[in-house]
């Protein structure tokens, strides 16, 4: 039985393309210098994948930025502001269309799917001029040949990357993108006859989208589309990957009959009711990739389970049409867990990442045709063992606490206008309030300190001085700006999950655990291993600390519990949900203990609560009801004058405005100065809102510091839609980023704004 890898990681297992990649936009080192990386890193992998057995390895998985990017660039559809005049693509377009450029700011760039991962948008209209300009699919199919390896070229398919894409700057938002289709298909046929003439023998397109919620007209654009191609791909054998959701019963149907088309790939780990419509028909003569080994975490697959399944699929396909395959890409795990120097072998035995994949799904396959490696196996099942019955996975108090949360629901006793009421008696805030998000820049010298406490350089004692001298230059700062509710900073946190992962158990890290975000920049999530809680205190001596140096409220600084959930590998031996509470209710610890410590405001930031919104709507509902509930759950318990506030970093949040308000904070501060109207429209259409609320007034992401005028006719713009006595004034996010030399300015501005506002109200 053969085998398959949807795509692979390309950073590196140490992240070198990322390096080579910085090195060179900083002008350090030279194009070549950058190719060579690249190139060794592709070598590298296709020989890993060719060593392990894999039968299918796929090429054109790598990229210097993203594989929408090329896909971009492969049908010409450079923007015209970037000044391309035609001939093959290179460095200075496709960077500055990643990048932006001295002149010109980038394409934008928004997440892929349900990951993390964020591709860049297409910009197409009516003009687009669709060429073939890139042929960076052929040259990495010749350059694995050359190296021995046959590979199976992967491009993003014609529909998917028009239905992602967006009508640029001028063109009408009604204009139907898809009707480029045959445009963009002329530039396909000319890439599949080229990756023909070279040899190839299979082609994989990417159709993701089949698993969102598709109409007909968009199901029909498939149908249209292969058809056409369907001569030009005559001679391959064509795979068409679909992942991350179950596909829909209508969109199997559609893909299943697809012209052309000879293999159909799909997530069988998201995809649990896939196997069913599978079970239900499957075209005869076709080949089933079936992905049984997730791509998107980092446990070691349940080898035994997944030969269950097989097996199942077997009996429908046939053993010489069925091919083992991971669920997705493996652009979304870890590369390496060679390199993982400081996990013990214990927690070690029950991970894979993306190299120890490979050598899963081989061995699976292997084990379907009679040659299981018993060994491999039985030190698999013994890992798996183990994780099941550890007691540093399991805590019986924390599940039983968790479960008994399902199904209640949890309030606060009395209803937000009241308690804001209660609130200002104790904090006398003047009208528009401002307050800041929590991070202060962090200074090289800030993150020396860290570090250095971190490898046991500097003494506690010396850290705390340290930390508590930054935050007594934060809180001067502020009371000079004549802020209203402060912050201390968050000078002892390097980043908002990680900082609180270290103080809970249940949580692991990594070394080299690192994931791509967005061009060369990565992540690095923690691992939730076990039931999660607090044993201590995480954030108490600092607020308190803080607190003790000015009169004015200082806000507790947390991140709430669908955020780490989001943010993190959460295990999958139990539904996310019930990760999500026991995290809440270490959080709740947390917030009450900052209450006793006579902590009067806090804030728990859920920066990433919409990230987790499933695909598909028909989950959505569920999703937010727990996630919701998981937030209420930490704050349930303070009294009425405790003012509890949270954050959130994206400003698309109409069609979740409901769950919003229903997570019942007192105050809500989000993210608004990138796109001002989208936000405000939602209250203009009605929907009654009484909590306080903070839409950002500058933009964080950006060194430019706006002036007083420009803030002032934002809050305007605001007070025009919402009541005077809700509205707070805040940047949009922390401003951990930015230099003291941009925020200083910046914050007098916003001051003097929200004073010149409050003379005339
Ligand atoms: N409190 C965090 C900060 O200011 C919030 C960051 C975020 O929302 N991403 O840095
Ligand atoms: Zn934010």
């Amino acid at each position: 039985m053969a085998s398959h890898i949807v795509g692979y990681p390309r950073m590196g297992p140490k992240r070198e393309l990322k390096f080579a990649l910085e090195s060179f936009w900083d002008k350090k080192s030279s194009a070549e210098d950058l190719q060579k990386v690249a190139s060794d890193l592709r070598a590298s992998i296709w020989k890993q994948m060719a060593d392990a057995g894999i039968k299918y390895i796929p090429c054109n998985t790598f990229s210097y930025y993203d594989q929408v990017l090329d896909a971009t660039a492969m049908l010409g559809a450079v923007p015209p502001r970037y000044g391309w005049s035609g001939g093959e693509i290179g460095f200075d377009t496709y960077f500055s269309m990643a990048r932006g450029n001295a002149s010109l700011p980038a394409m934008e760039m928004t997440k892929w799917f349900d990951t993390n991962y964020h591709f860049i948008v297409p910009e197409l209209g009516p003009d687009v001029n669709f060429c073939y300009a890139s042929h960076k699919a052929v040259h990495e199919y010749k350059e694995a040949k050359a190296l021995g390896v046959d590979t199976v070229p992967v491009l993003v398919g014609p529909v998917s990357y028009l239905l992602l894409s967006k009508p640029a700057k001028g063109v009408d938002k009604s204009f139907s993108l898809l009707s480029l289709l045959p445009k963009v298909l002329a530039v396909y046929k000319e890439v599949v006859d080229d990756l023909k003439a070279a040899g190839a023998s299979w082609i994989q397109f990417d159709e993701p989208t089949l698993v969102t919620d598709l109409d007909s007209h968009q199901l029909q654009a498939f149908t249209a589309a292969y058809s056409d191609l369907a001569s030009n791909l005559s001679g391959l054998n064509v795979l068409v990957e679909t992942y991350f959701a179950d596909i829909p019963a209508e969109a199997f149907k559609t893909l299943t009959c697809l012209g052309g088309v000879t293999a159909f790939g799909f997530d069988l780990i998201r995809g649990t009711k896939t196997l069913d419509l599978i079970k239900g028909g499957f075209p005869s003569g076709k080949y089933l990739f079936a992905g049984v080994v997730d791509g998107r975490n980092i446990w070691a697959n349940d080898l035994a389970c997944s030969l269950n399944t097989l097996n199942a699929l077997e009996g429908i396909v046939g053993k010489d049409k069925l091919v083992v395959s991971t669920s997705c890409s493996l652009l979304h795990t870890a590369v390496d867990l060679v390199n993982e120097t400081k996990l013990d072998n214990e927690i070690k035995s029950w991970l894979a990442f993306a190299a120890q994949k490979i050598v899963e799904v081989n061995a699976l396959a292997n084990a379907m045709c009679g040659k299981k490696d018993e060994a491999f196996f039985s030190s698999n099942a013994s890992a798996l063992a183990s994780r099941k019955s550890s007691p540093r996975v399991t805590n019986e108090g924390v599940q039983k606490a968790a479960a008994a949360l399902k199904g209640s629901d949890h309030r606060r006793a009395t209803n937000v206008s009241t308690r804001l009421d209660a609130q200002q008696k104790k904090l006398n805030l003047p009208v528009l309030p401002t307050t800041t998000i929590g991070s202060f820049p962090q200074t090289v010298e800030l993150r020396r300190v860290r570090r250095e406490y971190k490898a046991n350089k500097i003494s506690e004692e010396e850290y705390v001085k340290s930390i508590t001298e930054e935050i007594r230059k934060v809180v001067v700062l502020q009371e000079e700006l004549d802020i209203d509710v402060m912050v201390h900073g968050e000078p002892e946190r390097n980043d908002m999950v990680e900082y609180f992962g270290e103080q809970l158990s249940g949580f692991a890290f990594t070394v080299n655990g690192w994931v791509q975000s967005y061009g060369s920049r990565c992540v690095k999530p923690p691992i939730i291993y076990g039931d999660v809680s607090r044993p201590k205190p995480m954030t108490v001596f600092w607020s308190s600390t803080a607190q003790g140096m000015t009169k004015r409220p200082m806000k507790g600084m947390l991140t709430g519990p669908v955020t780490i959930l989001n943010w993190s590998f959460v295990r999958n031996d139990q539904p996310r949900s019930e990760t999500c509470y026991q995290i809440a209710l270490a959080i709740k610890d947390e917030v009450e203990d900052l209450e006793k410590a006579a902590i009067t405001v806090i804030q728990i930031d859920e920066a990433a609560l919409r990230e987790g919104l499933p695909l598909r709507k028909s989950e959505q509902a569920h999703y937010l009801d727990w996630a919701v509930h998981s937030f209420r759950i930490t704050n349930v318990g303070v009294q009425d004058t405790t003012q509890i506030h949270t954050h959130m970093c994206y400003s698309n949040f109409n069609d979740i405005i409901h769950s919003i308000i229903d997570m019942d904070a007192d105050v809500i501060t989000i993210e608004n100065s990138r796109s001002d109207e989208k936000l405000l429209s939602v209250f203009r259409e009605g929907v009654k809102y009484g909590a306080g609320i903070g839409p950002g007034v500058y933009d964080i992401h950006s060194p430019r510091i706006p002036s007083t005028e420009e803030m002032a006719e934002r809050i305007n713009k605001m007070l025009a839609v919402l009541e005077t006595n809700i509205l707070w004034v805040n940047p949009d996010c922390g401003l951990k980023t930015r230099k003291y030399t941009e925020v200083k300015p910046a914050l007098e501005n916003m001051v003097a704004a929200t004073k010149v506002i409050r003379n005339h109200l």
